[in-house]
């Protein structure tokens, strides 16, 4: 049986899920707001993954048994001084959600709850991929000019990208 403090740990992630998915689309607002909609596709997109990543953890919940409680949002940011920006802030809002993950990874093993610790694997990997992703992208941005053609056709690529819930666990 999980305990109290582990469950409460994971339903504030799961709000802090929730959180992200607004974070991210108020940057896909502020890019729309630039006319740079390829941006702003991405993340909507973004916004989705969190969306999936907070079910994923109200579902875990309501397996074990856990009541999931729903808490209100903080007002996320939503002005940037640029695409460079809005995608550094992004990178640290990532950041904060590893050390997260982390953080109830430790309360798992404190606990050996080998189930949560099994179930936070898939959060932990998700991690490395998110931070690589925003990551590669500031380099790209910090290489490439804001008027340049490499970065229309930048935002001509994010308009491709499609949220596809990934299949397994
Ligand atoms: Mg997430």
């Amino acid at each position: 049986m999980m305990n109290d403090q582990l469950s409460q740990a994971l339903n504030d992630q799961m709000n802090f899920e929730f959180y992200s998915a607004h974070v991210y689309l108020a940057i896909a607002a502020y890019c729309s707001g630039e006319s740079l909609d390829g941006f702003a596709n991405f993340f909507i997109v973004q916004a989705e993954e969190e969306r999936f990543h907070a079910m994923k953890m109200y579902k875990y919940l309501n397996d074990r048994g856990k009541r999931v409680t729903l808490i209100g949002m903080s007002t996320p940011n939503n002005e940037y001084s640029s695409i460079l920006d809005a995608f550094q802030h992004a990178y640290q809002h990532e950041q904060e959600v590893t050390k997260r993950i982390y953080h109830l990874s430790d309360l798992a093993m404190n606990d050996r709850e080998h189930a949560t610790i099994q179930f936070l694997k898939w959060f932990i990997d998700e991690q490395v991929e998110e931070e690589s992703m925003f990551d590669s992208i500031i380099n790209k941005l910090k290489r490439i000019d804001t008027d340049s053609n490499a970065f229309f056709m930048l935002d001509n690529e994010f308009a491709q990208r499609t949220f596809v819930p990934p299949t397994t666990a």
